[in-house]
């Protein structure tokens, strides 16, 4: 039977990336050596990496003066990086989930932590709106997709401080104005490739901006000054990033991602909000592109479990929404067909006509 894969990180690739990273890992483009067996110093590693970073670069439309680098230790990592890199006294962030909660707990090690606003009140289910983003701060952290609960913030806001976000899950998914980011990360394992490399772009100017002395390891600079190479990356990560950029690129560019999780979503949100059965959990106007979250309405509650057994039979994989949410989640990211989306809103829909009251 078809799976279709639901999960929400590590999720679905796509095909061509995962089989030419299987290719590779058996010989390396003819060199008779697997992916895994040769120096990251070498000529052929070189090259993999040039080229992702040039696709990512190409593809994000990412400005003069920005580097892209892959690091180890997660988009979690990361919330620990930047505040030992660049909060000296303040920082300012938006608490939109579980996410944003974690950047912050770990940004209160270093210094003031100014939460400007938060969806903690309804269950992180919209996005806050109305705030203001302090001057006095060194920097305004973000949290741009709610992996968890389901809310998506998909403008660039305009920062008066350097404005700095974790994409994890919903970078490549549509167009971003790099230029208004003084930083952008994210774990490698939503939309981008295997888990084990964390993509971060930063700006230039961005460097020197505390007084404490960071260790090695975790300075940008350090990374900055042989790009991805100050110790040994994860190359396979790496190399299963570039084919998922030259898959995003041989289909037309982020722009034409972007149209087709617009059309993938609206299919999931349309079949939900005319349904009797089921109902979505975020405020339509902050709903994430990316993880859809959706309960059964009350009268239905008791259905939920036998929902996933149907679904489940149908070959719907990683539907079961997340502990803190309950009912489901349908991670819909880039490499997901809309032919699997289709797939479970008709199991949705036979669902529903055998069992609506
Ligand atoms: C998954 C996820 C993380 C955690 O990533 P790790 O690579 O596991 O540390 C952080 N932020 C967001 C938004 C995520 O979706």
């Amino acid at each position: 039977m078809k799976k279709h894969n639901f999960n929400a990180g590590p999720s679905i690739l796509p095909r061509i990336a995962v089989e030419n990273s299987a290719k590779a890992v058996l010989d390396l483009n003819g060199t008779g050596l697997s992916l895994l067996e040769i120096s990251h110093r070498s000529k052929d590693f070189q090259a993999i990496l040039d080229e992702t970073m040039a696709l990512f670069k190409e593809l994000l439309a990412i400005p003069a003066g920005y580097q892209v680098i892959f690091l180890g230790g997660g988009a979690s990592l990361q919330f620990c990086m930047v505040p030992y890199n660049f909060l000296n006294k303040k920082a300012a962030y938006l608490e939109t989930g579980v996410w944003a909660k974690k950047a912050i707990k770990e940004a209160k090690f270093f210094g003031e932590v100014n939460v400007v606003a938060s969806s903690c009140d309804k269950n992180f289910t919209y996005v806050p709106k109305n705030f203001t983003i302090p001057s006095d701060v060194d920097y305004f952290h973000i949290t741009t997709n709610n992996t968890i609960y389901g809310s998506e913030i998909r403008y660039d806001m305009d920062s008066p401080v350097p404005l700095i976000a974790d994409m994890s899950s919903d970078i490549l998914s549509h167009p971003v104005d790099v230029s208004k980011y003084s930083l952008i990360y994210g774990g490698a394992q939503k939309n981008l490739g295997p888990a084990g490399v964390t993509f971060v772009i930063i700006k230039e100017d961005m460097l020197n901006k505390v007084v404490r002395n960071i260790p090695t390891m975790l300075s940008y600079a350090t990374h900055l000054k042989e790009p991805s190479l100050f110790n040994t990356p994860p190359v396979f990560a790496i190399y299963t990033c570039m084919e998922t950029l030259r898959w995003i690129k041989s289909i037309g560019g982020i722009k034409e991602m972007e149209k087709i999780n617009i059309k993938k979503a609206n299919l999931l949100y349309n079949t939900i909000d005319s349904s009797k059965m089921f109902v979505g959990t975020v405020d339509k106007e902050s709903r994430s592109n990316m993880n859809i979250c959706f309960v059964m309405k009350e009268q239905y509650k008791d259905k939920e479990e036998a929902f996933m057994e149907f679904a489940k039979s149908k070959g719907m994989i990683g539907i079961k929404g997340h502990r803190s949410v309950g009912g489901f989640r349908a991670s819909l990211y880039n490499a997901m067909p809309i032919e699997s989306v289709q797939a479970l809103v008709d199991a949705m829909n036979e669902f529903e006509k055998n069992n609506v009251l």
